[in-house]
């Protein structure tokens, strides 16, 4: 007998999540995967998507696909960081509608939520106050992905869902010294010390304040358990006009408790310091997994075991690490 498979597009599968998914659905035999480079379909472009989805047929979208960088990017290139992501959206978004697409999962960030929300932080927060100032035009552009799938779901009976990550870590991964977020930053200063026998490894800030971390293998698990639960369970965990889904552990730690583990995941054994002459930034910032929790999943993978996932991808890619 053979097997009808699902055609499913991974936008955005040369990046740290598109990657991931793709790794993820390859080993799903009923799923034939879809996948352009930046050279064979530009994003950016309503006719090339349209032309695209036009003929591809296409049964389900992955959204992965966006402009993303740390606190330095976001504050230099804020023009982009809303502009691009808004037309890379509203592209795939829209025509993934108007060429049949029934399903779509959208992929957005806990940045969407206000700065002072709540701890742990709960899906219907959003937009209930305020947003941190330095990312806010890509949390603008984010939560309209939201908005827009939300309301094709609405108009015109589309199942487009969306899943907001906590802070991601793992393979291809950025690892720039300074745009990067914490977990590339420390592996790759720590690796830097260890082989050159310094003494000592200064961390940024007190070292109190407190994040959540999830390994992008998790997200991409998520992401795939989410978007096969079938519709009505999707609707009864969810509301029409609040319908994200948080995607984290549940469990944050110390920066402080951070660098320790990487410095013992990376065998560094001088002194760690720390500068606070640099920002610590929001204190604390954890996501309420519960409703993904009902929905039934959980992260499995523990925090030092994800770091040396990731610190083997760094070290056996130093070279093309971006
Ligand atoms: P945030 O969650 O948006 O604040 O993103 P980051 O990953 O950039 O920073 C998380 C925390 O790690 C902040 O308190 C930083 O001050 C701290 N941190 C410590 N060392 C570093 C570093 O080398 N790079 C970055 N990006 N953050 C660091």
């Amino acid at each position: 007998m053979t097997m009808e498979r699902k055609r499913i597009f991974v936008a955005g599968h040369r990046g740290m999540v598109g990657s991931a998914i793709v790794r993820q659905l390859a080993v799903h035999d009923d799923v034939e995967l879809i996948t352009r480079d930046r050279h064979e379909l530009d994003l950016m472009s309503q006719a090339a998507v349209d032309e695209f989805f036009s003929t591809a047929q296409v049964d389900e979208v992955y959204l992965a696909a966006a402009k993303v960088g740390g606190i330095h990017a976001n504050n230099n290139y804020p023009a982009d960081f809303i502009h691009d992501n808004l037309v890379m959206e509203a592209n795939i978004i829209g025509a993934a509608h108007r060429y049949g697409v029934q399903k779509l999962l959208f992929l957005g960030s806990s940045c969407i939520y206000p700065k002072f929300a709540e701890q742990p932080i709960r899906e219907d927060s959003l937009l209930t106050g305020e947003l941190e100032p330095t990312n806010e035009p890509y949390a603008i552009a984010k939560i309209a992905g939201i908005k827009l799938c939300e309301s094709f779901n609405r108009q015109h009976g589309r199942d487009y869902r969306s899943v907001m990550p906590t802070n991601l870590y793992g393979p291809h991964d950025n690892f720039h010294p300074e745009n990067s977020h914490v977990i590339p930053a420390l592996l790759r200063r720590f690796h830097g010390a260890k082989v050159n026998g310094d003494a000592e490894v200064s961390v940024w800030g007190s070292g109190k304040p407190m994040r959540e971390f999830l390994h992008v293998d998790d997200m991409a698990a998520a992401s795939v358990h989410v978007m096969e639960l079938d519709g009505s369970t999707y609707e009864a965990h969810t509301q029409p006009m609040l319908s994200h889904i948080n995607v984290g552990t549940g469990v944050d730690c110390t920066i402080r408790e951070l660098a320790e583990t990487i410095a013992r995941v990376v065998g560094f054994e001088g002194e760690v310091t720390f500068d606070t002459s640099k920002p610590d930034g929001t204190p604390r910032k954890l996501l309420d997994v519960s409703r993904l929790k009902n929905l039934g999943w959980q992260a499995s993978v523990s925090l030092e075991e994800g770091l040396r996932d990731a610190y083997d991808w760094y070290v056996n890619n130093v070279e093309q690490a971006r």
